[in-house]
C-alpha cells in the first residue's frame, strides 16, 4: 500500500514537472504574458489549485476551462501522462548505470521536444545536442554510426531538393536513437512510431472528417521509443 502511495507521488511530482515545462515552453512560443500565477490560454484568468492537478484536472474538468469553458490544451496531458509514467517507469526498472542515464535522459527531452513539436514545430537543436553527448556512452557500434550516416545524407539530400518538405527535427530526433538503440530495435521503433501516426490520422479524419497536414512526429517517435524501452527492461 505505502508503495502504490509511493508511486502515486513519483506519477504526480514527474507530471508536476511537465505542467511547468509545458506553460513555459508555451509562454515563450507563444509571448503570452509572463505571470508569476497560471493562467487560462484563452480568458486569462488565474487558476486555483483545482485546476492544477496534473492530469486530474484535465479529466474532471473534461479537457475544459472551468471558467470560459473553450478547450484545455491537450499537449499539457500529453506531457504530463508521458512524463508521470516515465518517471514511475526509473524508478521501478532503472539503476544508476551511466548506460541508464542516457536513457533516461534522452527518454525525458524526447518528452520536452515533443511538447515544442505539438505547440509549434520549431525545435531548438540544443536538445539534440545535449542528446548526442548522452548518446556517447555506450559507445555507439559501427553498424549504429553507419545508420546515423546514411540518415544524415538523407537529410541533407531532402533539405537541398525539397526544401520547407521537413523540419528536420524528426530526421534528428531518430539519428540520436540510432545511436542508443539497436539496430532492429531501432527499425522497430520507426514501425510503431509510424503505425501510431497513421492510426491518429484515421481517427481523426472519423471524426473531424478531414486529415492533420502537418502531424507533429515527434510525439509519436517518443511513444514508440517508451514502449519499445519498456518491453524490453
Ligand atoms: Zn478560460
Amino acid at each position: 500500500m505505502f508503495n502504490l502511495l509511493f508511486i502515486l507521488c513519483i506519477f504526480f511530482i514527474g507530471s508536476s514537472f511537465a505542467s511547468f515545462f509545458t506553460v513555459t515552453i508555451w509562454r515563450r512560443l507563444t509571448s503570452a504574458p509572463s505571470s508569476k500565477f497560471s493562467y487560462c490560454n484563452h480568458c486569462y484568468t488565474q487558476l486555483s489549485f483545482l485546476d492544477m492537478i496534473p492530469v486530474l484536472s484535465f479529466l474532471c474538468l473534461k479537457g475544459r476551462c472551468r471558467y470560459c469553458c473553450r478547450s484545455l490544451p491537450t499537449e499539457t496531458l500529453f506531457g504530463e501522462l508521458l512524463t508521470g509514467y516515465w518517471s514511475v517507469f526509473i524508478y521501478l526498472f532503472f539503476n544508476s548505470s551511466v548506460a541508464s542515464l542516457s536513457i533516461i535522459t534522452i527518454g525525458y527531452i524526447l518528452i520536452i521536444t515533443s511538447i515544442f513539436d505539438l505547440i509549434q514545430k520549431e525545435i531548438p537543436d540544443i536538445f539534440w545536442g545535449i542528446s548526442f553527448i548522452f548518446t556517447l556512452h555506450p559507445f555507439p557500434t559501427l553498424t549504429q554510426w553507419n545508420t546515423a550516416f546514411i540518415l544524415i545524407i538523407l537529410m541533407f539530400f531532402i533539405l537541398y531538393y525539397i526544401p520547407g518538405y521537413f523540419e528536420g527535427a524528426d530526421f534528428k530526433a531518430l539519428i540520436i536513437l540510432c545511436l542508443i538503440l539497436p539496430f532492429p530495435k531501432w527499425a522497430l521503433l520507426n514501425l510503431i512510431a509510424s503505425g501510431l501516426g497513421l492510426l491518429y490520422q484515421l481517427f481523426y479524419f472519423l471524426f473531424k472528417k478531414h486529415f492533420i497536414l502537418e502531424l507533429p512526429f515527434i510525439p509519436f517517435i517518443t511513444v514508440a521509443f517508451m514502449i519499445i524501452i519498456s518491453c524490453y527492461n
